[in-house]
């Protein structure tokens, strides 16, 4: 693999594109777009803010041409963006992307599935929070049961998007009581799970410390009723912690992104729907690219952008966390995809 000759402050390369394509979703996850706030008089964007395909594609190719080989479509819901196998297709074809993939809630994945199969899709990640039906509908905001999931993964799994993995995020005293069940169908299924540890995203979600259950303490868990033991990361820039069970039945991961930080190895850029650059997830601000290339900048001009962006990052948002005065407004996760 060629090693990306841009590095930030710290010296970390840029290799992982994570581009939001839309900012609305069809459900209201409470940690994420609480219905609350994400009612029926909520201001999504415009579509004339929301970057094209054609723009999309464009700064993705600038951006792996500096060195991004993974690119991972988001959002907010990836699947609510019209024709969103044609975006898969175009991205297909920019020389120097080794991994396309896309996290989705899964809902409309039996409709979708074959159309991002066909159109160049490896894999997917969808987000299950448990298996659960009360609890599931809890985290969404009523707005999908298990089994609607359920029949996206199938769909999926027809559709030959392999392998699937499954990001659940626990919350204590929400579904940390369901996360065995889910790790036993995951193992049963041959699916890779992978817990997120609930993270402080936004300002909106009203997150406590309390409410997250550490990683270690999910492994011990698990490990209880199936035994685990620790495996080496892939990569070095692989934010999960990997156990494997010890009957060799399957893996799980943990992204312990608050107790046990990887900010060292962060290698992602993410691009929002309406052409921001974000260099963290816990940035405040992003920097513009959609505003220069309408005005009519050439890729040089862009590239030039995006290097000094990236050359210019010193973020370490989940290193310095404990101890520090949050930034006062940090973008939200449906804004820039997780
Ligand atoms: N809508 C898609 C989905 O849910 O898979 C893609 C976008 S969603 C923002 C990407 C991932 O971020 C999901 O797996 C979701 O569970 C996770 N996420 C959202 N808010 C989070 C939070 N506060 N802490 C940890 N993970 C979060
Ligand atoms: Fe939507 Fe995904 Fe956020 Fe849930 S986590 S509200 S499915 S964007
Ligand atoms: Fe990367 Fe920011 Fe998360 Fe650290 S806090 S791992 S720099 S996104």
């Amino acid at each position: 693999m060629i090693e990306s000759t841009l590095r930030d402050a710290f010296h970390r390369p840029l290799r992982d594109l994570r581009v939001s394509v839309t900012d609305r979703c069809n459900f209201r996850c409470t940690y994420c777009m609480p219905a609350e706030i994400f009612g029926e008089n909520y201001k999504f964007l415009p579509k004339t803010e929301v970057l094209s395909f054609e723009e999309i594609t464009r700064l993705t190719n600038i951006i792996v041409r500096l060195g991004a080989v993974k690119v991972r479509l988001t959002g907010g819901e990836p699947l609510v963006r019209e024709e969103i196998e044609t975006l898969v297709a175009m991205l297909r074809g920019i020389d120097g992307v080794d991994d396309l993939t896309m996290t989705t809630n899964a809902y409309l994945l039996p409709k979708k599935a074959q159309a991002l199969k066909d159109a160049g899709l490896e894999r997917i990640t969808v987000s299950l929070d448990s298996l659960d039906d009360a609890v599931f509908r809890k985290m969404n905001g009523n707005r999908s049961s298990v089994q609607k999931v359920l029949d996206g993964i199938t769909a999926a799994e027809k559709a030959g998007l392999q392998p699937i993995k499954i990001n659940a995020v626990v919350q204590r005293g929400v579904n940390d009581n369901t996360i065995v069940d889910l790790a036993r169908w995951a193992k049963d299924k041959g699916y890779i799970l992978r817990f997120i540890e609930y993270m402080d995203v936004g300002n909106i979600n009203g997150w406590r410390m309390d409410d997250v259950v550490p990683a270690k303490e999910i492994v011990e868990r698990i490990d209880a009723v199936m035994p685990l033991e620790a495996t080496e990361r892939n990569y070095k820039s692989e934010v999960a912690l990997r156990y494997r069970y010890q009957d060799g039945g399957g893996e799980i991961g943990l992204i312990a992104s608050v107790t046990m930080p990887f900010c060292g190895a962060c290698s992602r850029m993410r691009l929002s729907a309406e052409g921001a650059i974000y260099t963290c997830l816990f940035a405040s601000e992003g920097t513009d690219l959609r505003g220069p290339m309408r005005a009519g900048a050439s890729d040089n001009e862009l590239e030039q952008i995006v290097r000094q962006t990236w050359g210019n990052r010193v973020d370490r948002y989940s290193e310095i966390r404990s101890g520090q005065t949050d930034p006062a407004r940090k973008v939200e996760m449906y804004h820039i995809g997780g």
